[in-house]
């Protein structure tokens, strides 16, 4: 499989860089100590395009293969990981939900906006009580004429309090029916939609986690999205091809770290030569370099099945478990080679680490990967699909 990329796949990766140089780099330190949440940025990426990648023309997007929004989202993260969150869910979970379930309605009413940046979305599925068993969620939306009542409490959800408008899921039938979840957008001025608290996280400070209140909040029936019942099937469909964008965040933050190693490594001296000269460094970062470089041919080859409309629920749950391992273990050894400095805020090394470490959690933890993986293998040798 070749994985050279394009002539345009190179501008874009370029025009990213250069703007995440000029827009983010110099401003990305202050907004994780002071936890701002940078809306500015995104309305630029939105008038770049780069928000409009998963949404077609027609609704006024920049629709690209899948590799190319796979692209962008690695070079944002070089720069900044929860701003390529922020992206990430606003453009694979948000704007895909609607853009592959919704009506034309609703199309009509939120792709063209969301797609320019103008609005920002999130996905609630987590609850307090249901993460990885995300099909026990409680929250439950009760049918009255034209409106859906909604109760319950939503938990982690990424840009919660700063997007305009949410993919939420919720109960609408009995325990025992099978497909008891539905997923509906629902605007964030809503009335009982309360935000209840941003998370303190260890991490991702410019990127709010919010926990969100329903009480009794009335939407109207026509903001269901897809099918009733077809809930659970929609959020994990979404999230199959959002994994991805998970992987490419964790590649661009591994490979931020690495050179920064290789960097300190040049720089620092130590027993009278500089540490690069020891095989023991040189074996940690020979190490970093092929683990970040695996990543990124298992995100990449995980993007082109989905650009070659073939299965990829398996390749990439092992793109986003190998990758965000990866980025783990390379955050680790550029932080050791850093020696005391990389435990200092003095030097970014310390926030890449702290940034790392969730990735193997959110989108599905590394064990639920694991379990998809292997639920993936069973069926294949089955013969259930091929
Ligand atoms: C910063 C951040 C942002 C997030 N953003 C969003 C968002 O935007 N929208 C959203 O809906 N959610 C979001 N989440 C929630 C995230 O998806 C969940 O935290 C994740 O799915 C794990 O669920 P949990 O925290 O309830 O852990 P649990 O499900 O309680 O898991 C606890 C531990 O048990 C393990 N475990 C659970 N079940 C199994 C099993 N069957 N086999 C083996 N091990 C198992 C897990 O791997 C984990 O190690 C976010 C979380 C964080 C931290």
């Amino acid at each position: 499989m070749d994985f050279s990329l394009t002539e345009e796949q190179k501008l874009l990766k370029e025009m990213v860089r250069e703007f995440a140089e000029r827009e983010i780099a110099p401003y990305v330190d202050n907004w994780e100590r002071e936890h701002l949440f940078p809306r500015e940025v995104f309305r630029k990426l939105g008038e770049l395009g780069i928000l409009g990648m998963t949404t077609e023309p027609a609704y006024g997007g920049t629709k690209s293969d899948y590799l190319s929004f796979i692209l962008a989202l690695e070079e944002l993260s070089r720069f900044s990981a929860s701003v390529a969150l922020t992206v990430s869910v606003h453009s694979s979970l948000f704007i895909k939900a609607i853009q592959e379930y919704g009506r034309e309605e609703q199309k009509k009413k939120y792709l063209p906006r969301a797609a320019k940046g103008e609005i920002l979305g999130a996905f609630s599925l987590s609850e307090p009580g249901a993460g990885s068993d995300a099909a026990n969620l409680l929250t439950k939306a009760r049918k009255e004429g034209n409106v859906f009542v909604i109760n319950g409490i939503k938990s982690w959800v990424t840009t919660g309090s700063e997007a305009d408008a949410l993919i939420l899921f919720a109960v609408t039938s009995g325990e025992k029916e099978k497909k008891r979840i539905s997923a509906f957008i629902v605007d964030r001025d809503s009335p009982g939609l309360q935000i209840l608290k941003i998370e303190e996280k260890m991490g991702f400070n410019s990127s709010p986690t919010a926990q969100i209140a329903f009480e009794e909040c009335r939407i109207p029936t026509e903001n269901l999205l897809g099918e009733e019942g077809r809930g659970m099937a929609i959020a994990l469909k979404l999230l199959d091809g959002s994994r991805i964008g998970i992987a490419a965040q964790a590649v661009g933050l591994a490979q931020t770290a690495l050179e920064l190693g290789i960097r300190y490594a040049k720089e620092r001296e130590a027993f009278g030569q500089k540490i690069a000269s020891f095989e023991a460094i040189q074996f940690m970062l020979a190490d970093g370099a092929t683990l970040v470089e695996a990543a990124r041919l298992l995100t990449y080859r995980a993007a082109s099945l989905v650009d070659h409309n073939l299965p990829y629920t398996k390749e990439a749950a092992m793109a986003k478990l190998f990758a965000t391992e990866a980025a783990n273990k390379i955050a680790y050894i550029a932080l050791q080679i850093h020696g005391g400095y990389g435990y200092s805020r003095e030097y970014p090394i310390e926030r890449l680490y702290r940034e790392a470490r969730v990735t193997t959690i959110y989108e599905g933890t590394s064990e639920i990967q694991r379990l998809v993986i292997a639920r993936q293998l069973i069926r294949e040798a089955e013969g259930l699909i091929s």
